[in-house]
């Protein structure tokens, strides 16, 4: 099993050795990838279980990839592409931890779970019609190195809680 702190170069067109885990720790894997291949992916069938603007993915083929912990959760969808995918989730942390097609398991691991994630370039991208339009402007907001920026204060009016139905 790689360490969490041990070095990945990150070389193009060579196989890497990776770790990853699920937000809570429950599931954990590893794989061996080829960092060349990390595709940044704007598709919106990726911004929703990402929670966020895109999902940075990486394909590790069925036979490189092996589950170490846990007994993740799956469901089938099709995609944006019309392609039927499997997703595969952690099923106490809800984090997506790979998807593939259905009847190919080679796993597209999402780059949220790989321990060494900051080490990989991003190389390509994928689906830009349906990218946000902020995310090419992110670097010039207002930022702070930890928690939320002293410069914005919600009015108490967005402060409340929600007037949540059930
Ligand atoms: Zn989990």
């Amino acid at each position: 099993m790689v360490q969490p702190t041990q070095p990945t170069k990150d070389i193009a067109g060579t196989r890497n050795e990776i770790h990853g885990r699920c937000h809570c720790g429950e599931i954990t894997f590893d794989a061996e990838v080829d960092p060349g291949a990390v595709n940044t992916r704007h598709c919106t069938d990726c911004q929703t279980p990402s929670g966020s603007a895109f999902r940075v993915n990486i394909p590790a083929p069925a036979e490189h990839f092996v589950l170490l912990s846990g007994t993740p959760e799956t469901y089938a969808k099709t995609a944006e592409s019309c392609n039927k995918r499997l997703h595969v989730f952690c099923g106490t942390c809800a984090t997506p931890i790979y998807a593939c097609a259905v009847d190919n398991r080679r796993a597209m691991v999402c780059g949220r779970t790989i321990t060494q994630r900051a080490l990989f370039s991003r190389r390509r991208q994928s689906w830009r019609r349906s990218a946000l339009r902020w995310v090419d402007s992110l670097a010039a907001v207002p930022a702070s190195e930890k928690g939320a920026t002293s410069q914005y204060r919600a009015p108490a009016s967005l402060r409340a809680p929600p007037p949540y139905r059930v």
